[in-house]
């Protein structure tokens, strides 16, 4: 028997011995506690409200338990999938049964709507002259649509920004009526904010390669014929968020909610140490940590992070954020047990003051047989920003009743007073995503200064990028990120 430890198990006795800290329950703030619990570092996470989850929220609403933030996850990169199967929630996932989106605003008065083309990428058409692009275009926008067949390529091919792309390819119609409902609906952003190379992987280079906006849409679409999708958990995905505490607790982990934290200090022996209050005002006392997790929203994250950060957080990111409120509706309307409009529906913007609705009875059979028979689930999204936040100066019953007008005429379906048998707020600070034009400059010094800071990391939305998928892959590689720094970089002293 040899009295010297093996390197392993030096390795794991140096893991219990460095402590976490993890500022913020949201998804982030979680994943990333996950990964240091899972190779035994004692964690803490310390949350503001009085639950985790952050944006992954749910509500008793009409007398249903349902999402009122997100609500489903992309299955495109596969990282929230194989999240759901760790926690041993495979089972649990589900996918639409109804997935088709809509566009409303459309035609003279505003009262048409349509599905969006089949064969579209961000809502820009393969064939301007498709019988399902009608609608939206009219023949005139179709002519003008066609010109990009006859524009010269090259020139063009390099157009990052997705407003100046399409307008000069396609024309007007098409951006305003097409891509903008898309844009502003699911990511609250312009046409114009948007980085065609983030938002649309190798369109730009289909479009050299083709000739044409509409051959290189063509071509993007070949790949996807059978493409990504979306998921969600029956139950909702509140039902992720009591896995990964539960994960969390099983573990070893301590989560404290109520705690907020309005500081962050560093001492010299380079532990980090935290000021938290209770929602009392009393002192939340923590000891200090090796490593450090901001996971909070924008705005807390360049407070905490200023003295540690040479580089200063980008003003422009604190713009780019907006607030997005969900109206939650619990309606009886047979009418909708069709889904008249497809799972989701945008607005063409400027055309009614809802962004968009999502027709969750629609979307989730579990959800459709827990409200029964012509009881329907409808998520009505209104868009504002710090200084101009959705609904000032209306009062609750204002805004019940302009969530049902709004939902009445994205849905082409008059839900009266009488029908509604639940209504429920939210808001939240709707992050831009990674393919908002500038993300990676406005992150990028930051990113460097802060890989450069021994043991700090800083996670969520606001600096990966709006989406629970993008949110989990980065905040699952950070924590990777500091656990090879602290622990294999910098082994335990001999
Ligand atoms: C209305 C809405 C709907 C969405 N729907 C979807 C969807 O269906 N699918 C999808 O993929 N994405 C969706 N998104 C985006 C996705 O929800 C977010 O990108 C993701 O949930 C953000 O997680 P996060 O952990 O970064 O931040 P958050 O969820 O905001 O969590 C941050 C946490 O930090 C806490 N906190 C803040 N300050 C402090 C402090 N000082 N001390 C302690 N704690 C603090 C907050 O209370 C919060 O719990 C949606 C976003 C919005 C706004």
């Amino acid at each position: 028997m040899s009295a010297t430890p093996e390197p392993f198990d030096a390795l794991v006795t140096h893991a219990h011995e460095t402590r976490v800290l993890v500022v913020g329950a949201g998804i982030a703030g979680l994943v990333a506690a996950l990964e240091c619990a899972k190779v035994g570092m004692p964690v803490t996470v310390l949350e503001a409200a009085g639950r985790p989850g952050g944006t992954i929220a749910e509500a008793e609403v009409g007398g249903l338990r349902v999402d009122v933030g997100a609500s489903c996850w992309s299955t495109a990169d596969g990282d929230v999938d194989a999240l759901v199967a760790e926690l041993d929630l495979a089972p649990r996932a589900v996918s639409p049964s109804a997935s088709a989106t809509w566009i409303a605003g459309l035609g003279r008065s505003g009262a048409a709507a349509a599905p969006v083309p089949a064969d579209s990428v961000l809502g820009i058409p393969a064939n301007p002259w498709a019988q399902d692009v009608r609608p939206f275009i009219g023949l005139s926008g179709a002519w003008r649509a066609y010109l990009d067949r006859l524009r010269p390529p090259l020139t063009i091919g390099k157009e990052r920004n997705l407003d100046r792309l399409v307008r000069t390819r396609m024309g007007d119609a098409v951006v305003d009526r097409m891509v903008a409902p898309l844009s502003v609906g699911r990511f609250g952003l312009a046409p114009s904010h948007v980085d065609v190379a983030a938002a649309a992987p190798g369109l730009s280079s289909a479009l050299t390669r083709t000739g044409s906006l509409g051959g290189a849409v063509a071509d993007l679409l070949v790949d996807r014929a059978t493409g990504p999708g979306i998921k969600s958990l029956e139950g909702g995905m509140p039902r992720l968020v009591d896995a990964l505490v539960d994960r969390l607790v099983t573990l070893g982990a301590e989560l404290v909610v109520d705690a907020r934290v309005s500081g962050v200090e560093r001492g010299a022996d380079g532990r980090w140490s935290v000021t938290a209050e209770s929602a009392g005002g009393e002192q939340v006392v923590v000891a200090p940590a090796d490593v450090l997790f901001v996971a909070t929203g924008q705005q807390d994250a360049a407070r905490l992070l200023a003295a540690h950060v040479g580089a200063s957080l980008d003003d422009s990111m604190t713009d780019a954020a907006r607030l997005r409120e969900i109206v939650t509706l619990v309606v009886d309307a047979p009418d909708l047990d069709s889904a008249p409009r497809g799972a989701e529906v945008y607005a063409v913007p400027g055309t009614r003051r809802a962004s968009g609705l999502v027709h969750q009875t629609a979307r989730w059979d579990w959800l459709s047989r827990a409200a029964g028979p012509g009881r329907h689930v409808l998520s009505v999204a209104f868009d504002g920003s710090i200084d101009d936040p959705p609904h000032a100066g209306l009062d609750e019953a204002e805004v019940a009743a302009l969530a049902r007008d709004e939902a009445s005429a994205l849905l082409g379906v008059q839900l009266e007073a009488a029908a509604v048998r639940g209504v429920h707020r939210a808001r939240f600070t709707l992050a831009p995503p990674a393919s908002a034009i500038g993300h990676d400059d406005a992150t990028g010094s930051v990113r460097t200064a802060i890989a450069g800071t021994r043991g700090l990391a800083a996670v969520g939305s606001w600096f990966a990028g709006s989406g629970l998928s993008r949110v989990v892959a980065d905040a699952q590689s950070e924590a990777e990120r500091l656990r090879r720094t602290v622990l294999w970089e910098s082994p335990p002293a001999a």
